[in-house]
């Protein structure tokens, strides 16, 4: 039986920071798992609403006291490329540290997620300087302009796929446009977000970014029940948005809601047909198949359903499993032994559908205790199947046919979700009807997920409210303010001076 060593040692016990120190906890102390080994490798000391409290009070005190929402652009771009640095630095440490939790690949975190974290620092340090306010000449000799003003304090809440790369997103952004943050990691993975917040306090001044830790329900929720909070930015499941939301619109918390998909990703007969393989295999496996913009229901055209699907299937039979530390593996383990348990059992849906399961659908016993399973395969004969229809989060695709253009349109636009969508065809007009057409926050097409930072991200429906990106993130984390005033000041109406 093989056992994965452990990719770095971390911390026993994680605490919250609050201030610059350890929070002050509260509550109960909860395990952490390295998903390869099933092994607990932390404890983390749960932050009791109180605490929560005195985080979310001293992000107040920082933003209405301290120097940071009036810092001249220029003394904010250089904490920010502080930050960036820092980051860089210690980026090793930190894609560690994220393995041990996560169960993700070190060569990815390494190369993707720790850069990723990194340019995001350095994409708001240059697009603020770039921001435009609006001025307006009034025709009575008036001057308007509107400032773009800092909201205040931001909650920023992390899922356990991709803590520091999702995280350091809302983190850069937020304290670009002049806010401070509490920030929330997931309880299941809090290792590097917990690290990366630390050596962000030792860059930016007192008070700028805080850290609670803790279940949802608790910590979480107290965190978005504060009236002292301005702005609420999450991703996660669908299902917490809406509870976020609720509790959000008793305070009228502006939020953003990054949620699940089920993105379709449509192959035609026109595609590069290699091209397209090699893009869904991407689409479905990377993260350990734990993301949320995942092609997870794959539509391929009936003409080449059969040969596409055969070659799909001997391409994830070869995938290697194992080690995330491993420079050769290609994916790891699930990230927790309740979400391995809860990806199996849509397995055990395929045939209750009517579908088929192509490869694979168990655990990977071989591999130890760890959270590993099978690449896995499904054909369903309707868009109904279970397995079609909700997020499943893991190395998992689902397979359908389709014969035409409208029936590949419908049937990817036939669920709840509408994060992104893919289409791979060489053929023009085919293109830009289907991307046109597809209900869905962002559409790649002939590519697997590139992420432009300018553009707008997010998804519709069920999949997610608002944006994130250049503009998006500048109007969410700021207010705007009209100021008017007279250019020379004119005579006013003189009220009761008539005699
Ligand atoms: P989750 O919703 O269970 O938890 C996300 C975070 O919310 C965690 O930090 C959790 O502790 C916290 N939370 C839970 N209940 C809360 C409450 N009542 N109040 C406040 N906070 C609460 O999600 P997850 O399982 O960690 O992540 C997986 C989900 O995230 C998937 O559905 C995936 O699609 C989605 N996701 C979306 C995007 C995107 O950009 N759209 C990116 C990554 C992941």
């Amino acid at each position: 039986m093989p056992s994965f060593d452990l990719p770095i040692t971390p911390p026993t016990r994680v605490q919250g920071l609050v201030a610059g120190a350890p929070s002050a906890g509260g509550g109960p102390e909860l395990p952490v798992f390295y998903p390869a080994s099933g092994e607990q490798i932390a404890t983390l000391i749960e932050d009791s609403p109180q605490t929560v409290a005195q985080a979310v009070a001293a992000a107040r005190r920082a933003f209405d006291k301290g120097p940071w929402a009036s810092l001249s652009v220029e003394q904010r771009q250089a904490h920010l490329y502080a930050c960036r640095q820092v980051i860089l630095d210690h980026a090793d440490e930190l894609a560690r540290l994220e393995c041990a939790a996560t169960g993700l690949l070190l060569r990815e975190l390494k190369s993707r997620h720790m850069e990723r974290a990194a340019y995001n620092f350095k994409f708001f340090a240059e697009y603020i300087g770039q921001a435009q306010g609006a001025r307006y000449d009034q025709s009575a000799g008036y001057l308007t302009t509107v400032a773009r003003m800092p909201v205040g304090v931001a909650a920023l809440i992390a899922p356990w796929n991709a803590p520091v790369a999702l995280a350091s997103m809302k983190i850069a952004a937020a304290l670009a446009f002049g806010n401070t943050c509490v920030v929330k990691p997931s309880e299941q993975t809090p290792l590097a977000l917990a690290r990366l917040v630390q050596l962000l306090q030792d860059v930016l001044p007192d008070g700028v970014i805080h850290l609670v830790n803790g279940r949802g329900h608790v910590t979480g929720h107290a965190l978005v029940d504060q009236p002292e909070v301005d702005v609420i930015s999450f991703t996660g499941g669908t299902h917490t948005g809406r509870t976020i939301m609720a509790t959000a619109g008793r305070h009228l918390t502006p939020c953003t809601m990054e949620l699940g998909g089920k993105s379709a990703n449509i192959i035609f007969a026109s595609a590069d047909v290699e091209r397209a393989l090699d893009g869904a295999l991407l689409g479905i496996f990377s993260n350990n198949g734990q993301q949320c913009l995942a092609g997870s229901r794959i539509l391929v055209q009936s003409s080449i359903f059969d040969a596409f699907v055969e070659r799909f299937v001997q391409r994830a039979q070869r995938l290697r499993v194992g080690d995330p530390t491993a420079e050769d593996t290609e994916l790891g383990p699930l990230a927790s032994l309740a979400h391995m348990n809860r990806v199996l059992g849509f397995a055990a849906s395929v045939a209750a559908d009517n579908g088929r399961l192509l490869t694979g659908g168990g655990r990977r016993d071989d591999l130890g205790n760890g959270y590993f399973i099978e690449p896995t395969a499904a054909h369903v004969p309707t868009g109904n199947a279970k397995v079609a229809q909700e997020e499943i989060f893991g190395p998992f695709a689902t397979f359908l046919s389709f014969d035409t253009t409208e029936q590949a349109i419908a049937m990817a636009n036939d669920t709840a979700y509408g994060l992104v969508s893919y289409v791979w065809s060489d053929h023009l007009p085919t293109v830009t009807h289907v991307s046109e057409s597809m209900r869905s926050g962002v559409v790649w097409v002939n590519t697997p997920m590139m992420r432009e930072l300018r553009a707008p991200f997010g998804g519709m429906q069920a999949s997610g409210v608002g944006r994130e990106g250049g503009q998006a993130c500048e109007r969410f984390y700021t207010e705007e303010k009209t100021i008017t005033m007279p250019k020379s000041p004119p005579p006013l109406r003189a009220l009761g001076k008539q005699a």
